[in-house]
């Protein structure tokens, strides 16, 4: 049955050596209370699944970037969008960023990926969050399937509900901290894109996800949200300068591995596609173009696209 398929040869192949280029040269300065401590690395794989081989194609790709940390793919077999999502192990807590487009079993899935770990962890239960990178309908079809489960939550999806579950006060510019036991998370309310995105900064990995608000491929932006947008994004990156970030991960891939070039809007096939990790210096470029573009407008990067 297609619901039980799991990348296990990914699983089984994960490297946690990090090359000499992944690592961080630049302690902390600008936050001395955070202790400067090295980062947990991982890896990804040679490639995702790109909607190539629908027959044979998991629904979900599962890779654990490291023995903590999974990232999932929803197949674009199923949906177009083919969006990422994030499992994040703490001691105490495990928090699933996203749910899909629909048309997977997200539950199950994650509910495996937890069996395994307390097995390996040798504990006996983990307390499941269900929270969102953002409340568009490609992150949160999945959120019925946790209904009801016990020691899961299942956060809310206004931004009422994002600010009142991680105590943001006031939203969105106050920035909170999450911490899953012994993994702590940074919480930053970042609007723009959509009223309830957040970005997460995890202080163990150095991963910063930032959902839609910034992945290889479209960034969609309208004249109405525009400047909540940039100002959000002036506020991650003054946060993320100071810090040591391994990676920045979002929700979706458009890009083409060719600089400049984006797949069209909604195609389900992508053989050439993008990696999926950017770096601090995407985000600086964004935010430094935004600084440059009072209105509304798209314009094309190497990396992502600006489409306003
Ligand atoms: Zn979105
Ligand atoms: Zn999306």
């Amino acid at each position: 049955m297609r619901s039980t398929q799991i990348s296990l040869l990914l699983l089984a192949s994960v490297a946690v050596t990090p090359s000499v280029a992944q690592i961080p040269s630049q302690p902390s300065r600008a936050n001395p209370q955070q202790p400067v401590r090295p980062l947990e690395y991982g890896s990804f794989p040679d490639s995702w699944i790109h909607g190539g081989d629908c027959l044979n194609d998991p629904l979900i790709q599962v890779h654990a970037y490291n023995a903590d940390t999974y990232i999932l793919r929803q197949s674009m077999c199923t949906n177009f969008e083919g969006p990422f999502m994030f499992l994040l192990f703490g001691s105490e807590k495990v928090i699933l960023l996203d749910t899909g487009a629909g048309n997977i079993p997200i539950a199950a899935t994650v509910n495996g990926i937890i069996d395994d770990w307390l097995l390996a962890n040798g504990k006996p239960s983990i307390d499941l969050i269900v929270a969102h990178t953002h409340s568009h309908g490609d992150h949160v079809q999945g959120d019925s399937q946790f209904a009801g489960q016990a020691n899961a939550t299942v956060v809310g999806l206004s931004p009422t509900a994002v600010a009142s579950f991680f105590s943001i006060a006031p939203w969105p510019t106050e920035q909170e901290t999450y911490d899953l036991g012994g993994r702590v998370l940074d919480v930053l309310g970042i609007p723009g894109h959509q009223q309830a995105s957040i970005a997460l900064y995890d202080r163990n990995t150095g991963l910063v996800l930032t959902g839609d608000s910034l992945y290889p491929g479209y960034i969609f932006l309208s004249s109405s949200n525009w400047n909540i947008y940039r100002s959000s994004i002036s506020r991650l990156r003054d946060f993320i300068e100071p810090r040591q970030v391994s990676w920045i991960l979002g929700t979706h891939i458009e890009m083409k591995s060719t600089p400049f070039s984006a797949y069209p809007y909604g195609a389900n096939f992508q053989p050439d596609e993008r990696i999926l990790q950017l770096k601090k210096s995407h985000l600086r470029e964004l935010d430094d173009a935004l600084d440059l573009l009072p209105n509304a407008t798209t314009q094309v990067h190497a990396d992502f696209i600006i489409n306003g």
